[in-house]
């Protein structure tokens, strides 16, 4: 192939319903002029909430969920068919397949409440059943402005370690499948559509990258094809100063760095998965967020240098929904091991350890990870330490859910000593109280932990501090 392939990514709320899949395959087809592409696609907005919700409810024994789920699947796809296709016979063909997804999916809810258990490997097939239907309905969409489309599976290209849930690419053998599987649609000028989230083990077993994990899929596809750059479609404007929830005057960034952006997206910004920018980062390749529903709009940049500005600030971030764990107890001190023992213990919860904070008292020891693994990490810090609480060499493992963490982020930061120091004067102005600081943070942030209520206001009154509401002076 001479030219460059370009990936898109739209996301779920850019196909939210027929309009929104319209507008994405206009995007698509103007784009398909100039060049070879690739496109990825989430779930309809909603939709793996709506699967993820119906096969817990099914290990509760809820019999009735599948046939509940099978009911809102039909509605939403089967009246975006009628919209988005004009002939019979291939708003029939479509409607054929969305409805073997569909039974598909309820056979698994169905056989879940039979047996009151949901499988690691049952949540991952039940959970990605939304890309397989939007893939189809974007490729069939994409076909009615006159260009060539076909829905792919991302188990046919994605080949993953075998960690449900959360599984990791296998760079060597994702790259082989899918220049073998892609090479020969694009040849013929067909636009591969690719569900993303999802892919399978060498040995074909589904798997699944993890919540907003289509982004990843995206520059997975990106890095295995040597693209000239990935587009990542959204609902917002680019990567902005704040969450434009908790701050509406956040400004879109032009331009940020690789290392700005995967900071942001560890900590919080949902714009992007966290991982995201780990394939293409080494590559150089230049990640875009734009907005689907403005496509007029420049939206923001993602490459190595990340044209620095003058204040060194980019984007002030923050996660809730995480949970502070201290293990401690005056005589701590003594007891060997702690902190390895600590986090091997949060490590065999397969918790994410999102930051280890300094706390007033030095005999503990307090590290944050997300809520969804607080119960998992408790039940095994508690076996890990058994022997050292009966004997109260450790005293307490305690947890605080009522946290959250706030990081100020930019890459020039480290030459700055003066940005801590105005942080925690704002806040402390602000009355708000810093519960711990991160330790071992990297250069490109300062982070701390506060008390959920304060959160927002903690955002804002930073996102005030470093003027992030106006343009920043860019440094050459
Ligand atoms: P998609 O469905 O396209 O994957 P997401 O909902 O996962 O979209 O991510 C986009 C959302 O991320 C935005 O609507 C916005 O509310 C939120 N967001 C949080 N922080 C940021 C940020 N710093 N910049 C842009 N968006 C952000
Ligand atoms: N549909 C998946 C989710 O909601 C993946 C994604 O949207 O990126 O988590
Ligand atoms: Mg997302």
């Amino acid at each position: 192939m001479d030219q460059k392939i370009s990936v898109m990514k739209f996301g779920g709320t850019s196909v939210g319903d027929a309009d929104c899949i319209k507008r994405a395959a206009s995007i698509v087809i103007d784009a398909a002029r100039t060049g070879p592409l690739v496109v990825v696609v989430s779930a309809m907005s909603g939709i793996t909430n709506r699967l993820i919700d119906a096969a817990h409810a099914s290990a509760n024994g809820e019999t009735n969920a599948a046939g509940a789920l099978a009911a809102t699947l039909r509605d939403q796809h089967v009246a975006a068919i009628k919209i988005l296709v004009s002939g019979q016979e291939a708003a029939s063909q479509l409607t054929v397949e969305i409805e073997k997804i569909i039974g598909e999916v309820e056979d698994l809810c169905r056989g879940t409440a039979l047996l009151r258990e949901l499988t690691p490997r049952a949540l991952d097939s039940i959970s990605s059943a939304g890309e397989r239907l939007s893939a189809r309905l974007l490729a069939q969409a994409i076909c009615e402005l006159g260009c060539h489309a076909k829905a792919v599976d991302a188990t046919e290209l994605i080949v993953t370690d075998n960690t449900s849930g959360r599984a990791e690419p296998l760079t060597v053998e994702t790259r082989q499948r899918t220049i073998t599987r892609l090479t020969p649609l694009l040849e013929s000028h067909s636009v591969p559509v690719v569900t993303g989230f999802v892919g399978a083990t060498t040995e074909g077993t589904l798997t699944t990258l993890g919540r907003g994990g289509s982004d990843y899929s995206a520059t997975i596809l990106g890095a295995a094809l040597d693209a000239g750059e990935v587009i990542i479609w959204t609902d917002v404007d680019g990567v902005l100063t704040a969450d434009p929830r908790l701050v509406p005057d956040a400004r879109t960034l032009q331009e940020i760095s690789y290392n700005e952006a995967a900071e942001l997206a560890y900590f919080g910004a949902k714009v992007l998965h966290p991982k995201t920018l780990r394939p293409v980062s080494e590559a150089g390749i230049p990640v875009w967020i734009r907005n689907s529903f403005a496509p007029e709009r420049p939206g923001t940049q993602i490459t190595t240098t990340g044209h620095p500005t003058a204040r060194g600030v980019k984007a002030i971030t923050a996660i809730g929904d995480v949970s502070l764990i201290t293990v401690g107890g005056r005589g701590i001190v003594g007891v060997l091991g702690v902190a390895a023992r600590t986090f091997t213990a949060a490590a065999t919860a397969q918790a994410n350890v999102l930051l280890i904070s300094q706390s007033s008292s030095e005999n503990d020891i307090c590290f944050i990870i997300n809520s969804v693994d607080e119960a998992r990490t408790v039940a095994e810090l508690r076996r890990a330490f058994a022997f050292d609480l009966a004997h109260k060499e450790v005293e307490h493992i305690s947890v605080d859910s009522d946290i959250a963490i706030v990081a100020v982020v930019g890459d020039r930061m480290r030459g700055m000593p003066g940005i801590a120091g105005r942080t925690f004067s704002v806040l402390g102005r602000r009355g708000i109280n810093i519960i711990a600081i991160a330790q071992g943070s990297s250069e490109y942030n300062v982070s701390f932990v506060v008390q959920a209520g304060s959160m927002r206001d903690a955002v804002q009154s930073l996102h005030s501090e470093f003027g992030l509401q106006r343009p920043a002076d860019r440094v050459e």
